[in-house]
């Protein structure tokens, strides 16, 4: 059994709040949501990192499902925002690759 966290949500043994399924991707809403949507789009395979990335096509899945999920929930009309985090100083707490989808809600920028 995995020890990474999103391993083991995205292999259902950790319920999650599950969004989107395919074979390569998961998406699930943030646990602490800093915008009324609030979703995190994670590959399947384990990924520590941004910088980890070797199949480049696994990006464009996911860009494929932020998309699909960003004009499902209804924020590609009124903009969100997409982030992800590397390292100590973006605060990345969780270390398998996932990208925030954020909306619903007027962003602030820059971010702090
Ligand atoms: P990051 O700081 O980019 O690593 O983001 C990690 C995100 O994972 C945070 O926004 C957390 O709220 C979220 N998170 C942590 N544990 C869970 C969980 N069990 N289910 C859903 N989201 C989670
Ligand atoms: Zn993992």
């Amino acid at each position: 059994m995995s020890e990474c966290l999103f391993c083991r949500i995205a292999a259902k043994e950790i319920p999650s709040s599950m969004v989107y399924e395919d074979e390569k991707i998961f998406a699930f809403n943030d646990i602490n949501p800093q915008a009324p949507v609030h979703i995190l789009v994670i590959p399947k395979e384990h990924i520590p990192s941004i910088t980890d990335v070797k199949d480049l096509s696994v990006v464009g899945e996911l860009y494929n499902v932020i998309n699909k999920l960003a004009e499902a929930k209804g924020v590609k009309a009124t903009g969100f925002r997409v982030i992800v985090n590397h390292g100590k100083d973006s605060g990345q707490a969780v270390p398998h690759l996932h990208f925030h989808l954020l909306g619903g809600r007027h962003l602030h920028w820059p971010p702090g």
